[in-house]
């Protein structure tokens, strides 16, 4: 959003068709979730979410792979924490993320 730049805040692109998302620590759990569209289940699994309604403090979360799950909104739960520090082991191949949205969350930077 070009409205929200300001001119001395530093753009790094190092790579042009390289997009990534910058988040912050303290990002709402559902924010993040909402955007980035992946789930580190337990077992180290990456999946794909499908939907997410969002229902006060819980999200009813729907992933490709058919699994339905309730979260409740913590900065500091386990997916927050999975997902800030990458410790998914490999992707959900019933939920067929595509190579572009893991390697974007590859690239994704929280500070
Ligand atoms: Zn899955």
């Amino acid at each position: 959003m070009l409205t929200n730049m300001s001119p001395n805040k530093k753009f790094q692109q190092p790579n042009s068709n390289q997009v990534k998302y910058v988040f912050y620590k303290k990002s709402d759990l559902f924010v993040l979730l909402k955007k980035i569209k992946l789930w580190p289940s337990r077992t180290g699994l990456l999946h794909g979410i499908k939907s997410i309604n969002i229902n006060g403090n819980y999200a009813d979360i729907l992933l490709h792979c058919g699994h339905r799950l309730s979260v409740k909104n913590s900065k500091n739960s386990r997916a927050a924490r999975w997902l800030r520090n990458k410790w998914m082991v490999e992707a959900c191949q019933q939920c067929a993320v595509p190579d572009w949205k893991l390697d974007k969350y590859a690239n994704t930077n929280f500070k």
